[in-house]
């Protein structure tokens, strides 16, 4: 039996996690956790039995709690109750699904309680990567990539020595702006940022992927979960989104994981590693595969990834700065408040008025994060 916690059950990583469960009657839900969607948790609370459920409002907790009064399952809010989560002495592998910062203190208590990491919370890494990594291997914790790149980077090294490896190919749709330019992009309504080409995914992560945030971001959560020197990283445009991600060795060889866009693999991978099952679901057909293309990121329109990269040589607490600043941005794109090039904007503002902390431990990256969306809110 498989007894693991999801953070983020109600999300889009979430609740395909709960279609694995579902096809993998060996899987036990001991935990759930969501924000605010308490109508989705309480059906997913009576179909899974958790012996926990976190929501994130004391009030929306105190209404489950009636609601779920004819069942065992404890309900918890707030960090503190995420924190529970986290440390659940039922589940041995936590399901970091939760979007943004907010999922660092979670994970981090679940590595110190035990726990392996089925990691798809990707700003944890960008942000808290050099305390997160460090922790997992005193622990002797194990971080599983859920991420779709990662994960077929996980599956490219499998068996391969680390030693010989010479680069990351990490691939990118392009996202739904491929081949526009920043004077067609002023005017895009989020509506338009949230057609992915390939991806069903949740709002925010897919307007990173218009903005190439997604990919800075990646390479980012790559650079920690690999031990990779950002030079050794490269971000190909492959906009059929069949190849998920590449590994080229010393000798040239280059190793990569294809398949259709189905976040239930990585997903699965990550639960059962290093067990391959069966999963339903469509098989890429080669025959109907007309063409497989490759293309460099245009990265004078599409300001995410450089912007990413100049975070990440800096380094110490200016990823935070970017992820906390986009973040925000992104929020404000959201409800119309800004246009899509200002994503950029008040991104690169951001960390040119940050002054660089080298090593932040966790208060410092959280007041970092605090920092960074009052300096937007006074300026934007
Ligand atoms: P969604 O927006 O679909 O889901 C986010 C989840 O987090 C929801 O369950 C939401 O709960 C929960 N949540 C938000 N705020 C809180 C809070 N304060 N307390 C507790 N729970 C909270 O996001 P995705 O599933 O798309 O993404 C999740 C993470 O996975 C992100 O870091 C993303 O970058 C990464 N990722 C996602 C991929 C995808 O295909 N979607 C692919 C690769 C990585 P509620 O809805 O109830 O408010």
């Amino acid at each position: 039996m498989k007894k693991i916690a999801v953070l983020g059950s109600t999300g889009s990583i979430g609740t395909q996690t709960l279609d694995v469960a579902r096809q993998n009657p060996d899987i036990r839900i001991a935990a759930l956790g969501a924000g605010h969607n308490t109508e989705l948790l309480e059906r997913q609370v009576r179909e899974f039995s958790p012996s926990l459920a976190a929501v994130w409002e004391e009030k929306d907790a105190a209404e489950l709690r009636i609601r779920l009064a004819d069942t065992d399952t404890k309900v918890v809010s707030g960090m503190e109750g995420m924190l529970e989560l986290a440390a659940w002495p039922e589940a041995e592998l936590l399901v970091t699904a939760i979007v943004g910062m907010i999922g660092i203190r979670p994970t981090m208590a679940a590595i110190e309680a035990g726990k392996d990491i089925a990691l798809a919370n990707k700003e944890t890494l960008v942000t808290a990567g050099h305390l997160i990594m460090p922790l997992a291997r005193e622990r002797g914790a194990h971080i599983l990539p859920v991420d779709s790149e990662h994960s077929a980077i996980f599956q490219c090294l499998h068996g391969e020595s680390r030693g010989q490896v010479s680069r990351l190919l990490i691939t990118a749709s392009g996202g739904p702006f491929r081949g526009k330019r920043p004077e067609e992009l002023e005017h895009v309504r989020p509506e338009d940022a949230l057609k992915h080409p390939n991806w069903s995914m949740g709002q925010k992560i897919t307007i990173d992927s218009a903005t190439l945030v997604n990919k800075g971001l990646e390479v980012m959560e790559a650079r920690w979960l690999f031990d990779m020197g950002l030079d050794r990283i490269q971000v190909v445009v492959q906009p059929q989104s069949v190849i998920h991600s590449m590994v080229e060795f010393e000798d040239g060889a280059v190793m990569a994981q294809l398949g259709t866009p189905d976040m239930r693999l990585p997903i699965q991978y990550a639960l059962f590693y290093p067990e391959r099952r069966h999963l339903s679901g469509e098989r890429l057909d080669f025959a109907a595969l007309s063409k497989l293309t490759f293309e460099a990121p245009d990265t004078d329109t599409f300001r995410g990834l450089p912007l990413a990269m100049r975070a990440a040589e800096e380094g110490g607490s200016v990823p935070t700065v970017f992820n906390a600043a986009n973040e925000r941005a992104v929020a404000k794109f959201l409800k119309k408040k800004i246009g899509f090039l200002d994503i950029y904007r008040i991104i690169e503002d951001a960390m040119d008025q940050h002054r660089r902390i080298p090593h932040p431990d966790l208060q410092q990256i959280l007041d970092t994060e605090a920092e960074t969306y009052e300096w937007i809110e006074s300026r934007w």
